[in-house]
């Protein structure tokens, strides 16, 4: 006998990554081991020399098929075993490692918008629907749009046991987001992309795709974010630190070095409307939606706890916004001796 593991991977696609998978059959007590693809087809490689390694990182089991059948999450190696250049999470463990005594966690909030074809869901054939107001956690049928695929898609990551932490309807129509998290920086993401992969392969059988795009309808509409919620143990014990790790992101060069890599488009995204703060200006404050960075009024009134960074895009790399931000606050935390 034997099982199906579906393998994942995140392929070259340029300005923005996209997933890949696909099957492999394995006899009942093996392992899903290493195995390869053709990375001419998705960005990673040349023709002549075309093979790429996948190296499995995260396994769960496979909601969508049931039974023994399981996902697998895996790392790009060339095949000297090093990792390919658009491998970020290799780059994200050497980072997690060095800061672990300071226990970072992190809750990512993925925003995300359902179109069947060419429009959103729940957009009409001819101009828009009613302004945007009406919609954010919503209910009935004039307001929401696609809730019977949300559903399926939360029931296929709790069965595929991810950290997931709730969902809701977002601002625009057909625009919708669920949370992972609060977990350390490499389970965080692995399970991040696992729910991705979920929900476009859960939208799939319904005839929709869901798409990460940071500005879906441009005009005054709401774009999608990531909102990246983090905490270190420090700051879960006391305010100081919470100062500590706001004030970080914003000294000298880190608001740009953070924002050019929180996903494409990101300028279309952080306008300074519809709840952002504008790109090239960092704020922080408490219970502030036009900041860059939040500290929830609950974390000011318990004098510890987590901030939000509210820049990241749908569509960011989480092992990258992971990697950045416990790099810079677990510096600054570790340089004020606030560990
Ligand atoms: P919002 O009010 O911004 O919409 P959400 O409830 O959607 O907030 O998301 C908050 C996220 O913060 C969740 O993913 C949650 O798991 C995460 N979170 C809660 N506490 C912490 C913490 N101490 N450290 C990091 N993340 C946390
Ligand atoms: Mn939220
Ligand atoms: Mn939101
Ligand atoms: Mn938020």
């Amino acid at each position: 006998m034997s099982f199906k593991a579906e393998y994942i991977w995140i392929d070259g696609t340029q300005p923005t990554a996209k997933l890949r998978s696909k099957t492999k059959i394995v006899a009942d007590g093996a392992e899903p081991g290493v195995w390869g693809f053709d990375g001419s087809s998705t960005n990673q490689a040349e023709g002549h020399s075309s093979d790429c390694v996948l190296q499995p990182v995260f396994t769960c089991p496979d909601p969508i098929r049931g039974g023994a059948d399981v996902l697998v999450l895996c790392e790009v190696l060339d095949t000297d075993l090093t990792p390919h250049p658009s491998n970020t999470r290799a780059e994200l463990r050497a980072v997690a490692e060095k800061f672990a005594a300071q226990e970072p966690i992190f809750g990512i909030e993925q925003e995300y918008t359902f179109f069947k074809g060419s429009r959103p869901l729940g957009f009409p054939e001819n101009g828009f629907p009613a302004a945007q107001g009406g919609y954010y956690c919503g209910v009935g049928a004039d307001e929401i749009f696609g809730r019977e695929i949300v559903e399926a898609h939360l029931a296929n990551c709790l069965a595929a046991g991810l950290g997931i932490s709730g969902i809701n309807a977002e601002v625009m129509p057909g625009q919708w987001e669920f949370q992972v998290g609060p977990l350390s920086p490499l389970d965080v993401s692995d399970q991040l992309w696992v729910a991705r992969w979920l929900l476009y392969r859960t939208a799939e059988d319904f005839g929709v795709s869901a798409t990460l795009d940071p500005k879906p309808v441009k005009g005054d509409w709401n774009g999608a974010g990531a909102h990246t919620n983090f905490s270190t143990k420090a700051m879960r014990e006391g305010y100081e630190a919470i100062v500590t790790a706001c004030e970080s992101l914003g000294e000298g060069s880190k608001p740009l070095d953070h924002v050019k890599n929180y996903g494409a488009g990101i300028d279309d995204r952080l306008t300074g409307l519809h709840e952002t703060a504008p790109w090239n200006e960092y704020s922080y404050g408490v219970s502030d939606r036009g900041a860059s960075v939040r500290i929830p009024w609950q974390v000011e009134k318990d004098g510890k706890g987590y901030i939000e960074d509210r820049r990241p895009n749908a569509n960011v790399d989480p092992y990258v916004v992971t990697r950045l931000i416990t790099e810079t606050c677990c510096a600054s935390l570790e340089k004020a001796g606030q560990v």
